[in-house]
């Protein structure tokens, strides 16, 4: 089959846009909706300057979402003064796993000339998740303690790193799943929370302002179209499931729209684009009404709604501080 836009083979076809692309088409592709989603998204204000430039910190996991974003952004920016990018990776003390993975993030990272801060859940809580998975003393999933911890030391880095934004590799299966699981849950406040910290334009993203606002510039390309791009034009990536996920209803969803996807193309996208029109009215709706005042945790001073924050409560219970 050629590319609809040339003579040359394509090596994809997309069902939802009708189109198959060649190798060059394909990657215009890709890189063309990131750069939209950081115009629109506003991610690069008009008050940066050389001087006062934005700085993006970039959650770095090594798996192929979060390379082939800071690739694309390195790559599009690298001569733009205004922007410096950072990259944040996370050793969860999940052994090989993340081995492996933030090998594949510091070969990049060489390649693109980019800062890379690492930060380890032992070096700052003192614990590893394997042990905290085999322990598990509250009997919940161990994503439950990782996602707390995880969400601590992104806003604690991105705080000291200056972060104006802090970026994520999500991509429209995720963001399309993740939609699909809060409408099936019923939890609107979650929804108008998730346009608050990463759908909003820019500049009002920070309804919170104790939080670093988010952004997630991969979400209109699928995950197929991801992993094509990492295997095409050799992103360093690490490929691999961690060896703690358990999050069934996620798998269960994810199944679900695959399937609908096929039969449908298109079904990601349209409900993407539904759900970020929902979320911004939850937003108006919620805003300020549903958001219980933030104080300092006693224990870490990390931003909380009641004494103490849920890591410290989580560190407790692992029993460590
Ligand atoms: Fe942590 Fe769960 Fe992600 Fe593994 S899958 S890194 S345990 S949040
Ligand atoms: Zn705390």
């Amino acid at each position: 089959m050629e590319c609809t836009k040339c003579d040359q083979p394509a090596v994809m076809h997309a069902a939802y846009s009708g189109t198959h692309l060649c190798e060059t088409h394909f990657r215009e592709s890709v890189e063309r909706r990131v750069r939209k989603r950081v115009r629109e998204d506003d991610l690069l204000p008009a008050s940066a300057t050389p001087a006062d430039p934005v700085t993006w910190v970039i959650g770095l996991s090594g798996g192929k979402d979060s390379t082939v974003l800071a690739q694309i952004l390195a790559e599009t920016f690298e001569s733009d003064p205004r922007v410096e990018l950072v990259a944040l990776s996370i050793h969860e003390g999940i052994e090989e796993y993340r081995d492996e993975s933030l090998e594949a993030a510091r070969e990049l990272v060489a390649d693109l000339d980019v800062e890379h801060v690492t930060v380890e859940y032992e070096a700052e809580y003192g614990v590893r998740m394997d042990e905290v998975a085999a322990e598990d003393p509250l009997g919940m999933a161990p994503c439950a303690y990782c996602g707390v911890f995880r969400r601590d030391v992104l806003s604690k880095y991105a705080d000291d790193l200056d972060a104006d934004i802090l970026l994520t590799g999500h991509n429209l299966d995720d963001e399309a799943e993740t939609a699909l699981m809060n409408v099936l849950e019923g939890d609107v406040s979650q929804m108008a929370k998730h346009f608050d910290a990463s759908l909003g334009p820019f500049p009002e993203r920070q309804a919170e302002p104790a939080f670093v606002p988010r952004a997630k510039p991969l979400r209109d390309v699928p995950e197929k179209e991801v992993a094509l791009y990492a295997h095409l034009f050799d992103v360093p990536s690490h490929i691999a499931e961690c060896p703690h996920a358990e999050e069934s209803f996620r798998g269960e969803i994810q199944d679900l729209l695959l399937s609908l996807e096929d039969a449908h193309p298109g079904t990601r996208h349209s409900i993407l684009a539904g759900y970020e029109e929902l979320a911004k009215m939850a937003a108006e709706r919620y805003r300020g009404e549903k958001t219980p005042e933030l104080v300092s945790c006693s224990t870490c001073g990390a931003p909380t709604t009641g004494d103490r924050c849920r890591k410290c409560q989580l560190l407790d219970a692992v029993g460590t501080e």
